[in-house]
């Protein structure tokens, strides 16, 4: 059984193609990161026309690598994002999805973009519910108790911003750039990380929720103080900085294993390629015997191999889509 997905909720356009639940056939990726950097961010118009632009040419390399000469009887289902995402964005995907799916004769799903996250490391191992799992990146922030798939409560979110959207934020005020992940990531592995004492967000709240918009603006003034004084110390800051996103993260992961009792735990989105994440995670889960399950990094970040895995699974719970299927921004699966 093969199934094709196209991923084009942001900035990413993707096409994978995975055999069974596991069996990664291809996994192609045009990125449109450096058309969107010198912009600080990601411009909507842009990425919708860049999706178009890259879509068929990347089908096409998609279908050579995975083998598929005949997609209409090769090719058992089309799975796509049909939100939450970028509406213009979205659009290119499902109207793409919905014309190969009319013409092969291959049926269609809608898949949501937060539940293909879900099953990030769905290529690499089996993962078995009840599980929590971590969704952080750019545009989110949730921790969400997976009771079965399909069956999804949100412990919590964030009150603002999202873990990955602070992090650009201080890398645009760093001057390091856009996606400023990475670049603080790499910074911050030679600073020290109590060089300042950045305040850790709602740490003794007993509430599993996120903020990282004041975080943010104790950063911006730290740097802005620095500044003053001459070249500010870059590495020191990120390190600092970092350490207060991933304490945060981990005080309310451990609250979440504590109130649900569920002791396997998983993690998504473009932050959780974060190394100081990583560590911190894996330490915390050998010392409590929790069962971690840790995707490879490429997969952390946006894809279309998470979102073939998570429509395989849901079409072979029984969903299935139809030509009314249309792109939802909004889509909310808990
Ligand atoms: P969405 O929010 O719709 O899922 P996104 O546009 O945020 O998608 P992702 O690729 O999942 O896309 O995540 C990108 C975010 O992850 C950016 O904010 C980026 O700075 C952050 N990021 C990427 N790598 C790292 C890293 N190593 N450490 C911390 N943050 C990172
Ligand atoms: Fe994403």
């Amino acid at each position: 059984f093969i199934t094709l997905a196209i991923e084009t909720s942001c900035d990413d356009t993707a096409v994978a193609l995975l055999g069974g639940a596991r069996k990664v056939l291809a996994d192609s990726i045009s990125s449109q990161i450096d058309s969107h950097s010198a912009y600080g961010g990601v411009v909507p118009e842009l990425a919708s026309r860049m999706h178009q632009e890259a879509m068929l040419p990347l089908l096409e390399s998609a279908l050579a690598q995975a083998g598929v000469k005949n997609p209409r009887e090769e090719l058992g289902l089309i799975a796509v994002t049909a939100g939450p995402g970028l509406i213009g964005s979205l659009m290119v995907g499902v109207m793409t999805a919905k014309a190969l799916s009319q013409g092969w004769g291959v049926p269609l799903l809608g898949v949501n973009h937060l539940e293909g996250h879900i099953f990030a490391n769905a290529a690499s191992e089996e993962l078995v519910p009840p599980f929590i799992s971590l969704i952080v990146s750019g545009g989110h922030t949730e921790v969400v108790l997976a009771r079965a798939f399909g069956d999804y409560e949100l412990l919590g979110t964030t009150r603002d911003d999202a873990a990955g959207e602070a992090y650009d934020k201080i890398s645009k005020v760093l001057g390091l750039g856009y996606p400023g992940g990475p670049v603080i990531d790499r910074l911050a592995a030679s600073g020290d990380a109590y060089a300042f004492d950045l305040p850790v967000p709602l740490a003794s709240t007993r509430e599993i929720e996120f903020s990282f918009s004041g975080l943010k603006t104790a950063a911006m003034t730290l740097i802005e103080k620095e500044s003053e004084r001459g070249a500010p110390p870059v590495a020191d800051i990120c390190a600092s900085f970092q350490r207060a996103v991933v304490e945060s993260l981990l005080k309310k992961i451990t609250l979440a294993v504590k109130t649900t009792g569920v002791k396997r735990l998983t993690v998504s989105g473009g932050v959780a390629a974060n190394s100081a994440l990583r560590a911190a995670l894996e330490k915390y889960s050998a010392e409590k015997s929790i069962e971690l399950f840790l995707p490879p990094r490429k997969m952390c970040t946006d894809n279309a191999v998470m979102i073939a895995a998570a429509g395989y699974n849901s079409y072979m719970r029984g969903n299935l889509s139809d030509l009314r299927l249309t792109p939802n921004p909004s889509w909310s699966i808990w």
